[in-house]
């Protein structure tokens, strides 16, 4: 293959969750969905991405002894370094500052948009630097992303609020959001998508519902209207044990296909 490639990554781990636990059983469940005869797995703009080599699978990062943080950016790092771009299923989305550590050694700051009903702005949230509340803190102090775009928010706090302005973070909050908006973004990207941010009518199988949010084809015109090279990918707080009817497994691999097709358009 001449373009690096989009491989699934799975990081079965919920300790920073502040809420329920249940993230960490989601990965099998998304790939269950992706692999359903209910559908099949050519994404909208006709690519075959059950073709062989065309979206690849590292399987799950083993999670379960050790430092969770240190084995999540070795899994990362041993994807990039066979020159293929991850989606990392979640998981918390404590996951995701030690994701963008590895790509960002790997790339260097690259814009990051991030579908979320929260901020995750979060200096500490009840003790944890590193909760699932806390990851963006974490990634703007230490300057791994040159630019956050934040979409689908609606539960902001006034610690959050003055986090957003000392980071510069451009937020687009969802008494301002109109469907079919696409932020212009530009340069290599780095997409972080909290289910959450969805309307809990389109994804009930998450652990902080908050309604009010963003409809699922508004994040598929995210994902496909990213004009730069999207270096990376994760889909987190998926928690099967809230789900109904299988209903955000289905919209978790709706995206993961999504998403690899917009790496593969690169
Ligand atoms: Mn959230
Ligand atoms: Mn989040």
């Amino acid at each position: 293959m001449s373009q690096p490639g989009p491989r699934i990554i799975g990081l079965p781990y919920d300790l920073h969750s502040s809420y329920l636990r249940g993230a960490a059983d989601a990965p099998p469940v998304i790939r269950a969905a992706l692999r359903s005869s209910a559908g099949n797995m050519w994404s909208e703009d006709l690519r075959d991405l059950g073709a062989e080599g065309v979206l690849t699978d590292a399987g799950d990062v083993d999670l379960s002894a050790g430092d969770a943080g240190e084995r999540i950016e070795a899994g990362i790092a041993s994807v990039l370094a066979d020159n293929a771009r991850p989606i990392a299923l979640g998981g918390d989305h404590a996951v995701t500052y030690h994701v963008m550590r590895s790509v960002y050694v790997a790339h260097g700051p690259c814009t990051v948009l991030h579908v979320d009903a929260h901020p995750d702005l979060y200096e500490e949230f009840e003790g944890d630097r590193y909760s699932h509340a806390c990851p963006f803190a974490r990634v703007m102090e230490e300057r791994l992303a040159a630019r956050l775009v934040q979409v689908g928010i609606r539960a902001m706090t006034r610690h959050q609020r003055e986090q957003a302005d000392r980071y510069g973070v451009d937020v687009i909050d969802m008494r301002s959001w109109q469907s079919g908006m696409r932020p212009a973004i530009s340069g290599p990207v780095y997409m972080s998508i909290d289910l959450d941010g969805i309307d809990p009518a389109h994804t009930p199988g998450v652990s902080h519902r908050e309604p009010g949010g963003l409809t699922v084809r508004d994040v598929i015109g995210l994902v496909q209207g990213i004009e730069g090279t999207l270096l990376g990918a994760d889909i987190v707080e998926f928690n099967p044990s809230q789900d109904v009817g299988g209903l955000t497994a289905h919209v978790a691999a709706k995206l993961v296909k999504e998403i690899a097709a917009r790496m593969l358009s690169d």
